[in-house]
């Protein structure tokens, strides 16, 4: 379509005052990449994609859009649309002219400004709301009129904060999908920022997981759930959250056995290798995703400790097991044909490679 570009941000930093939001942020976006910035309140992904946008001024950092520096450059002239949560439509203005605005600000000539708003419209679906002002749409349509806004002037770059906050949990669902959907087939680089690992998970080609400023990991979505790179990660992607168990490691003729309150628990020559090689101190947490907890009645050879049922929500599709484990109270998935009951004993096991070790000190992942 010959809108594609690409985004490099270089050691981004910007502060407030004494708030330090965005501490050395790096981020290479792809020609026509969906990336995410994923996050906790407060962790700087707003006020990076601001900085991007132009809208906040960087203390250090360059940033660069088709390799040109644009530190200098007000946000008019970087060829970027901006989404907000609040996607504030003119209320006054009809549907037609809340998406020409954008295009009668830089005085596009009155025949092409017609042909893009209904070209924009078509795209969208929403052709035959044209006519109605902003309060007679639903929040899905409001939201798609907004797109259309920011798209009708084909930017170089989309830029959206959380562009689907404001809707309710069966449309946000579905918007997603729709929005990525427009984003693959227009193929607009997007740098687009959400609290929400599970949308992050489902929109993204590469997801940025921050905290306290700063980038943690990007990766793919299917690297950053198999392989967090730290417990911070590991236990923000994924819902329920990973389990963590904190364990000393004793070592014995070369072969590592974690020990936890709950068990005693050897890892093979290669894991023991990887483990001492890593470590910084003598303790780790092993960090097991719900799924990968087995859980048997009878005690089998992948049996690692007991617990006990403490809660069973069915969640329909599966059922999250709550069970308590000396002074842990850990979440399982099962399928919804498991038969358990409240208060029984089971035995817990892991599946086989599916666990993930952690430095207690460092947080980050060595297995
Ligand atoms: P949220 O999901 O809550 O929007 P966020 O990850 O987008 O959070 P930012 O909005 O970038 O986070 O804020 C990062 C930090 O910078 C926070 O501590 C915030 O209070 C602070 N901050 C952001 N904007 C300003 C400002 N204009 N003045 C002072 N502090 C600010």
């Amino acid at each position: 379509m010959g809108w594609m570009s690409k985004v490099k941000v270089v050691n981004l930093v910007k502060r407030f005052d004494k708030t330090v939001a965005v501490n050395g942020v790096n981020l290479d976006v792809g020609d026509g990449e969906f990336v995410v910035l994923l996050g906790p309140s407060g962790c700087g992904k707003t006020t990076t994609l601001r900085c991007i946008a132009g809208l906040e001024t960087p203390d250090e950092g360059e940033i660069y859009i088709d390799d040109n520096l644009v530190n200098d450059l007000p946000p008019k002239d970087r060829d970027i649309a901006m989404v907000f949560q609040n996607y504030a439509l003119y209320p006054h203005m009809k549907v037609y002219d809340n998406l020409a605005f954008p295009l009668r600000m830089r005085k596009y000539p009155k025949q092409e400004i017609d042909r893009k708003v209904r070209e924009v419209a078509k795209l969208l679906n929403i052709s035959h709301l044209l006519d109605r002002k902003p309060r007679q749409l639903s929040g899905g349509e409001q939201q798609r009129v907004a797109l259309g806004r920011a798209l009708v002037r084909t930017p170089k770059v989309f830029l959206m904060d959380e562009p689907l906050s404001n809707l309710d949990a069966k449309l946000r669902v579905y918007m997603r999908a729709e929005l990525k959907k427009l984003q693959k087939d227009l193929k607009i680089t997007t740098i687009y920022v959400t609290h929400d690992q599970a949308e992050a998970m489902a929109m993204a080609d590469k997801v940025a997981v921050m905290n306290k400023g700063k980038v943690l990991q990007y990766d793919a979505p299917t690297v950053i759930y198999e392989k967090p790179a730290d417990m911070f990660v590991g236990g923000f992607v994924g819902s329920p959250p990973m389990n963590f168990i904190k364990a000393s490691v004793s070592e014995k003729d070369g072969q590592i056995t974690l020990v936890s309150e709950l068990f005693s628990y050897q890892l093979d020559p290669e894991l023991s290798k990887i483990v001492r090689e890593g470590l910084t101190g003598g303790e780790v947490y092993l960090g097991v995703r719900p799924e990968d907890l087995v859980l048997s009645r009878e005690k089998t050879p992948q049996s690692v400790f007991q617990a006990e049922i403490y809660v069973l929500e069915p969640m329909g599709s599966n059922i999250i097991v709550d069970l308590k484990a000396g002074e842990y109270l850990l979440k399982a998935v099962v399928p919804p044909t498991a038969d358990l009951r409240f208060g029984e004993r089971v035995w817990v096991g892991f599946m086989a490679g599916r666990y993930h070790i952690f430095d207690a000190k460092t947080e980050k992942a060595l297995v």
